[in-house]
């Protein structure tokens, strides 16, 4: 009986001769990074919360390694690559995995709640990628804004951008995308993984960090569309006060920001990375007050 190819795939003499049988060359547009660490794919798969009536989404399945993986262990696996070259690969190392299909396409143009609708009626869906690092964070927001039916993205990252997306809103690392992420969800650091551990290696390490969706938002915004746009502007000049910073980011008048925030209990002198989640909030929803009144 044939070996099923599952602790080979990651092992690099295997995955050179796959691909250089397919004439495959690594692009770095495409962030095309494989895992060569074979207790890498078996963790996040275990971590991502993958069993026998869940679905899984993929982004980015590369040669399928962490496919296989999830394939193991979820009902369904899903996977969404865009580079054409890549799909008789996957047809090949997916060949033993009947519940395992691929979506050719572009993660960020792709209707993904058509196709979680599509694909997984009837099962709860979990995200699960190593993500190409040129668009970590739009593919991170862009599954977050959608309001996607998943539970969890468990996703490997750039280490500094783990770092940024962790980082707690009231803290120096926070930035916007810490404080947009965690609206949505509670971000947990699952592991790390080092450079070596992928080919052609990056110049950085990574981090596998789980985002665990919240069922309810943490606070109460009067406009959504109005609180990402407050934040994104406090945090884009940092080296400005909140107030500053969001009334050149917005176009406001710096009294009507000021009374926003008075209003809010926040300090006149407060920076964006001083604010919790609660105080940007509370600020948001005094300022569209204002501006509205
Ligand atoms: N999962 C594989 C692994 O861990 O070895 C490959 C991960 S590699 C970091 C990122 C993968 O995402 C590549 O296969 C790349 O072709 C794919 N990719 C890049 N941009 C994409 C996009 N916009 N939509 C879907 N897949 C994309």
């Amino acid at each position: 009986m044939e070996e099923k190819r599952t602790e080979r795939l990651s092992d690099l003499s295997t995955m050179k001769e796959i691909l250089g049988r397919h004439g495959f060359t690594f692009s770095k547009a495409l962030g095309q990074n494989f895992l060569i660490n074979p207790s890498v794919c078996p963790r996040m798969a275990e971590m991502c919360g993958a069993d026998e009536t869940s679905g899984v989404l993929e982004v980015g399945p590369g040669i399928g390694v962490l496919t296989r993986e999830l394939a193991a262990r979820a009902q369904k696996v899903v996977a969404i690559e865009l580079d054409t070259r890549l799909l008789p690969v996957l047809a090949e190392t997916l060949a033993d995995y009947p519940n395992a299909s691929v979506v050719h396409g572009d993660v960020m143009k792709l209707d993904l709640a058509e196709l979680i609708r599509r694909e997984f009626a009837g099962m709860q869906v979990a995200v699960c990628a190593n993500l190409p690092y040129y668009i970590t964070s739009p593919v991170i927001m862009k599954i977050l804004e959608e309001k996607l039916p998943i539970t969890a993205l468990t996703v490997m990252v750039q280490k500094e951008a783990a770092d940024r997306i962790c980082a707690k809103p009231g803290t120096r690392a926070c930035g916007a995308v810490s404080a947009a992420v965690q609206y949505y969800a509670e971000p947990e650091v699952l592991f790390q993984v080092s450079r070596g551990s992928f080919m052609p290696a990056p110049n950085v390490d990574s981090t596998v960090i789980r985002l665990n969706v919240r069922p309810q938002p943490p606070v109460q915004l009067k406009s959504e569309e109005h609180f990402f746009r407050l934040v994104k502007a406090a945090f884009g000049q940092r080296r400005k006060t909140a107030q500053n910073a969001v009334s050149s980011g917005m176009g406001l008048p710096k009294a009507q920001v000021a009374a926003a925030m008075e209003r809010a209990g926040i300090g006149a002198n407060a920076r964006a990375e001083q604010m919790t989640l609660e105080m940007l909030a509370a600020f948001s929803n005094e300022l569209l007050s204002l501006t509205n009144s």
